[in-house]
């Protein structure tokens, strides 16, 4: 084969392309990160709850179970050891009917086939013991849910990537790829940034290896391959679901994250802190078609649909406290109506392309199994080469 300009590209400056990244480089490997804004991480991974989840809703042998368990893990340990702040601050699941009660079980009963057996059951009056404010008929306590500031963590990721030999290179756009009939392929780019000296001039680079890791427009970035791609392989297709978060405008007088019973794939109007303690409630559901992240409540109803959430679990909301808050956009791979999928993530194995790895619906917990993502894909990439090698 001949000589790539650069042996692996990761398409995507989000946590899960920063992670991957870093993992490939703590294993020698030459990569680059190619995100088209002016910093890492300013879609998906800064407009979500920051929440490391703990591994309970997700089934047994997904993906989602095993890569967030994982990750939680891996994520503790990061933070602990690059100074990213993080609060082990636990949460609760909590029923506030009878009809919540089945359900609360099964979160539990999977959570320990997740291996998440950290988790109890707390009666109502165990529940307030933790959280006064709290009404609920009973809950489930998980101690090992936390928050992490997303920002400290991405910063920390471009900085072993750099370290260890690697780059991430901003405000530059991949337009195109291709598949050269020397099998390496070339990655047309064009720059983003308004100041450079010819925005049109298209810059094209051979790489060795592709990893597609773009968030919301994995869909599109993945059909650039177009031809290449084997006849009876098809990119998933994105159906981006909006999430608005409402803050707290006081201070919260709950020192866990709270959580309803979940609504399907939905966790519901949770009540999340951020790392400062913060309080902010959401993110909601809604099945959009353009990818617009305005924060559009037309004449309250969307605060007071919140209100009517909130005050099932804390009655005693008081009225005016939200203020908008911002909103985030989930890249689901499953339209309205459909089950939940899995983290799709397509080596050769499932795709039939060469030194390729694609990765399409990423949501929560991708966040929280961002480092785990990061070393399945490095592995998966290397048992691929291995392969080709013999
Ligand atoms: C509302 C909401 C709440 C969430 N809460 C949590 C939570 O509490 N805990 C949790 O674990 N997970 C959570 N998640 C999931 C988590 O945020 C995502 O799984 C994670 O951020 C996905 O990261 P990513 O790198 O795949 O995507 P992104 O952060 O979107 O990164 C993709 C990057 O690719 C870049 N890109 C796209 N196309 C191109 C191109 N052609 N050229 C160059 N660059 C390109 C984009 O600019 C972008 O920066 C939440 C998600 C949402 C939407």
């Amino acid at each position: 084969m001949a000589t790539a300009d650069i042996e692996t590209i990761v398409v995507g400056g989000g946590v899960i392309g920063l992670a991957v990244a870093r993992s490939l480089s703590m294993r020698g490997m030459e990569v680059m990160v190619l995100e088209r804004h002016d910093r890492v991480g300013s879609e998906t991974s800064s407009r979500n709850s920051e929440v490391i989840h703990a591994g309970l809703y997700y089934s047994k042998d997904s993906l989602r179970a095993r890569l967030c368990v994982a990750g939680k893990k891996m994520l503790y340990r990061f933070a602990e050891e690059n100074g990213v702040d993080v609060n082990r601050c636990g949460k609760l699941v909590v029923a506030t009917s009878q009809d919540d009660l089945a359900a609360l079980d099964n979160i539990a009963q999977r959570a320990h086939v997740n291996g998440v057996t950290d988790v109890t059951k707390l009666d109502a009056a165990a529940a307030n013991s933790i959280e006064p404010e709290i009404t609920c008929i009973a809950a489930l306590h998980s101690p090992s849910t936390g928050v992490i500031d997303t920002h400290g963590l991405m910063t920390a990721l471009d900085g072993h990537i750099t370290t260890n030999g690697g780059s991430v290179v901003l405000s530059t756009n991949v337009t195109g790829i291709s598949l050269r009939p020397d099998g390496l392929y070339a990655l047309v780019t064009r720059s983003t940034d308004s100041e450079a000296d010819d925005v049109t001039a298209n810059t094209t680079i051979t790489v060795k290896n592709i990893i597609l890791a773009a968030g919301l427009e994995a869909t599109r970035v993945g059909k650039m391959l177009k031809s290449a791609w084997p006849s009876d392989y098809s990119c998933p297709k994105t159906h981006p679901a909006i999430g608005h978060y409402f803050t707290l405008s006081a201070p919260a007088p709950f020192k866990k994250l709270i959580y309803p019973v979940p609504s399907g794939a939905w966790l519901g109007i949770h009540l999340t802190l951020d790392i400062a303690g913060q309080a902010k409630f959401g993110p909601d559901l809604q099945w959009i078609d353009t990818i617009d992240y305005g924060f559009i409540d037309k004449d309250g109803e969307r605060c007071s649909l919140f209100e009517k959430e909130i005050r099932r679990y804390w009655p005693n909301l008081p009225d005016s406290a939200l203020q908008p808050g911002y909103t985030g956009i989930r890249p689901k791979i499953y339209a309205q109506g459909e089950k939940a999928a899995d983290f799709a993530i397509h080596g050769p194995a499932i795709h039939g392309l060469d030194n390729v790895i694609a990765l399409y619906g990423i949501e929560s917990p991708g966040l929280t199994s961002s480092l785990a993502i990061g070393d399945y894909v490095a592995d998966m990439l290397l048992a691929a080469t291995a392969d080709e090698t013999g």
